[in-house]
């Protein structure tokens, strides 16, 4: 069985204090979630702050974006044990706003993955297609050639600790959600893809979120899927009684 896990992506948002007044009231919403993982995702400089302010809650802390490098001249960069350092137990790789406007690609999501994993980091690892790859038919391509690259010369045992988002990018923070059939065809398509390269075990193990636009009147849908593992949020988890209620899903 795996074990669902609902992160939230705060983005460019939030001062020190609001991350740390928002970080206490999703600490307190998770403790009716039992047997789920929960996940917040600050911005760097609030990353400290709030993973000492919610210490030993369920809620676990990520970063939202890191890189390969142990340490030296790499201005503006964080390397992953700073992340650790700081508190975090997961990672976001790969986001496409980190794809659109920085330059992301798989080779660098890849090796920012192998980096994350060798310091103990569990990677989310973002992939989705644009709109214009959608209407092209290219939906699964396009996916295909960022899970291979993303995860390229991984090993099983490695794939399966993984956490891999599904955010079709035309989803997100556009209010328009994939159906729960659009999302649940292309998770199986990641698993089955997943247990052609890495084996059957690590696919049955790894977890796929699905991300864009989810809200409390969608995520019950969603989690009926049997794909469906879970959820990275964006908009929803900057409010606290939208994100009570994802983590509550039914
Ligand atoms: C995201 O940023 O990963 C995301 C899914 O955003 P939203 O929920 O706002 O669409």
């Amino acid at each position: 069985m795996r074990r669902s896990l609902i992160a939230g992506n705060w983005k460019m948002n939030k001062t020190i204090a609001e991350a740390v007044d928002l970080a206490r009231e999703v600490s307190r919403a998770a403790t009716t979630a039992a047997g789920r993982e929960v996940v917040i995702a600050p911005t760097f400089t609030a990353l400290a702050s709030v993973s000492e302010a919610i210490r030993g809650s369920v809620v676990g802390v990520a970063g939202q974006d890191l890189f390969w490098e142990e340490k030296g001249a790499f201005t503006g960069e964080i390397a992953p044990l700073m992340l650790k350092d700081a508190g975090c137990s997961h990672v976001i790789i790969g986001h496409s706003e980190r794809r659109q406007y920085f330059g992301e690609t798989d080779d660098s999501v890849c090796r920012k993955v192998k980096a994350a994993l060798a310091v103990g980091l569990t990677p989310i690892i973002c992939v989705g297609e644009l709109l214009s790859e959608r209407e092209e038919n290219r939906t699964f391509a396009v996916i295909e050639r960022q899970i291979r690259g993303g995860l390229d010369s991984l090993a099983a045992d490695q794939v399966e600790k993984l956490v891999i988002a599904y955010e079709p990018v035309w989803a997100i923070g556009t209010g328009k959600t994939a159906t729960t059939v659009q999302a649940e065809e292309v998770h199986r398509f990641i698993r089955r893809l997943v247990a052609e390269v890495f084996g059957k075990a690590a696919a049955e193990k790894v977890r796929i979120l699905y991300g864009g636009s989810v809200t409390p009147e969608n995520i019950d849908d969603l989690m009926k899927e049997a794909d469906i593992d879970g959820a990275l949020v964006g908009g929803a988890s900057l409010k606290p009684e939208s994100f009570a209620r994802i983590i509550n899903f039914t």
